[in-house]
This record gives C-alpha cells, sequence and structure tokens, in this order.
C-alpha cells in the first residue's frame, strides 16, 4: 500500500492507473475509521481495480466551536486496517497543500446546503463539497463510494456532481451499525457509557417508523409524531432536526408513499450524532 501526502504525486499515480486501463474507486474519509469506513472500501473494491482511500480531516467544514481540533486522529491503525483490506493507495495531504495561503474558491450546493445539518452547522456542507471537489479532481476516480449515513451529505454532492457535468459515478453504501443498533461514527468515542446508551433512542424512533409505515400509515406528519414520542422517552436527547423529506430535494413530504428519508439529529451531552432511514415506495 502506497501512502501519498503530495497532491502532484497523487495526480501523477491517478493519471499512470488510468493510462494502464484501472479503474479507480475512491473513499474519502476523515479517518478514524471503523467498519462503516471499511464497508465502502469493500464497495469500492467490487467497483474498480484500484482504490484510493482519503484520510484528511477538512477544516473547512468544521465551524467555530466545533471538534475540529478534538476530532480523533487514529494514522497508524487506519493505515493497517486499509492494508489489510487491500488498499492500493492512501492519500492524506498536509492542510497547507489543500488549501494554500490565499485559496478563496469554493463549491456551493445553494439551497441544498441550507438544509438539515446545513442549518444548524452553518458553512458545513459548503466545506463538504469544496474538499470533495478538490479530491476529486486531484484523484480522479471513477467511483467515489459515500455513506448513506450522512444522507444530506450524499444528495448535496449529487447535486453537485450533477450540476458540474463531474465525470465521477456517486455509489452510496448502506449504514452499518453496532448490533445494538447505534449507527457507526468516528464521533461515538466521545460518548460516556452512559450517553451511549441513550443514544439507542435514534436508532429506535427510525425503527418505530419503519414499523408504522410498514403498517400502511403514509402520512408523514403522523410518522413523524411517532417517532418525537420515542425521542422523548430519552429526555437526554436534545432533538436537532426530525424530517420527513424527498431524498433528493431533501425537501418535507406528505406522504411517504413514493419513498422517503427519514433523518433526525441529536445531541447526547455535547456530542451531535446524526441518523436516518430510507422508506422504500410502497
Ligand atoms: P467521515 O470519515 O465520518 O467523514 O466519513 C467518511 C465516509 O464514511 C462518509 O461517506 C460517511 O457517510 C461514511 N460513513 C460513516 N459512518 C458510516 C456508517 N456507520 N455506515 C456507512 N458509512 C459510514
Amino acid at each position: 500500500m502506497r501512502i501519498i501526502r503530495d497532491i502532484r504525486e497523487m495526480q501523477a499515480a491517478s493519471r499512470a492507473a488510468r493510462i494502464q486501463g484501472s479503474a479507480i474507486g475512491f473513499v474519502p474519509t476523515m479517518g478514524a475509521l471503523h467498519e462503516g469506513h471499511l464497508s465502502l472500501v469493500q464497495r469500492a473494491r467490487s467497483a474498480a481495480s484500484l482504490v484510493v482511500v482519503s484520510i484528511f480531516v477538512n477544516p473547512l467544514q468544521f465551524g467555530a466551536g466545533e471538534d475540529f481540533g478534538q476530532y480523533p486522529r487514529t494514522f497508524e491503525a487506519d493505515c493497517a486496517r486499509l492494508e489489510a483490506a487491500g488498499v492500493e493507495i492512501v492519500f492524506a495531504p498536509p492542510t497547507e497543500q489543500m488549501y494554500p495561503a490565499g485559496a478563496t474558491t469554493v463549491v456551493h450546493v445553494e439551497g441544498l446546503s441550507e438544509k438539515l445539518d446545513g442549518r444548524s452547522r452553518p458553512g458545513h456542507f459548503r466545506g463538504v463539497s469544496t474538499v470533495v471537489a478538490k479530491l476529486f479532481h486531484i484523484v480522479r476516480p471513477d467511483y467515489a463510494v459515500f455513506g448513506q449515513k450522512d444522507a444530506a451529505q450524499v444528495a448535496v454532492l449529487r447535486r453537485m456532481v450533477r450540476d458540474l457535468n463531474m465525470d465521477v459515478e456517486l455509489i452510496v453504501a448502506p449504514i452499518v451499525r453496532e448490533a445494538d443498533g447505534l449507527a457507526l461514527s468516528s464521533r461515538n468515542v466521545y460518548l460516556t457509557a452512559e450517553q451511549r446508551q441513550q443514544a439507542l433512542v435514534l436508532h429506535r424512533a427510525l425503527l418505530q417508523v419503519e414499523s408504522c409505515a410498514n403498517s400502511g400509515e403514509k402520512r408523514a406528519e403522523k410518522l413523524r409524531s411517532t417517532a418525537l414520542a420515542v425521542l422523548a422517552t430519552e429526555p437526554a436527547a436534545k432533538l436537532d432536526y426530525l424530517e420527513i423529506i424527498d431524498p433528493d430535494t431533501l425537501e418535507p413530504l406528505e406522504d411517504v408513499s413514493q419513498g422517503a428519508l427519514v433523518a433526525v439529529a441529536a445531541s447526547f451531552g455535547s456530542t451531535r450524532l446524526i441518523d436516518n432511514l430510507l422508506l422504500p415506495p410502497l
């Protein structure tokens, strides 16, 4: 496994791979890797002959007062896991190369970036779309794999790829959970044992929506009330949003018969967690 830190070197490696006819599969991450990330690597492997994983904690997507400084950084362990998973290239650029002094160009997916997490984390999705656009220009992937865990991010990036005619196919991989239902997240390490238990309410609320939808309830407002009732059973959960929306436009739905995204965000202590569920069309 090659570890590349230099942007030009990554671009040259990508160019060489393409000349040799390799299809490049790309998994962008911020490191602190867990089984969720590794599932994306497997997905990339099934689509492409050369897999590149980036590890870059992107300052642009963290707001003032957020956890950029304390975000877990476990580079050595990450590389060991990626090597065991058969990854060919880890791309880990220094921040000064990604954002040299005077860098002022951004990619902003207007509208979508201000919904869900974008509402409570102003500038977050602009940071995400900017870094992913840059990484796409550097790695030049044929396929890029993202987790359904970050459903709003998927909507923003799909729109970016479409609007800017980027020549890459986005692949979305399902949410990987712990046995008890908690969605894997690099931020779970912040939780105390008690908060970790409290956080299970997110998945319980989503399962309740799923079971109501399966028994024929199509009205989004009814499904939403059901989820809110479950969330209310855990007073430690500070709800940010619970929305039933179109997965592409992130606009609220009245009815879920055409399919819907049920997305939730809540804080447990100072740790903000997100989770979601895709309801298939009835
Ligand atoms: P991050 O390192 O948190 O920025 O995440 C990198 C990628 O891993 C993103 O596409 C996430 O959606 C994805 N991801 C994070 N957690 C999970 C999970 N539990 N299941 C599936 N994908 C995930």
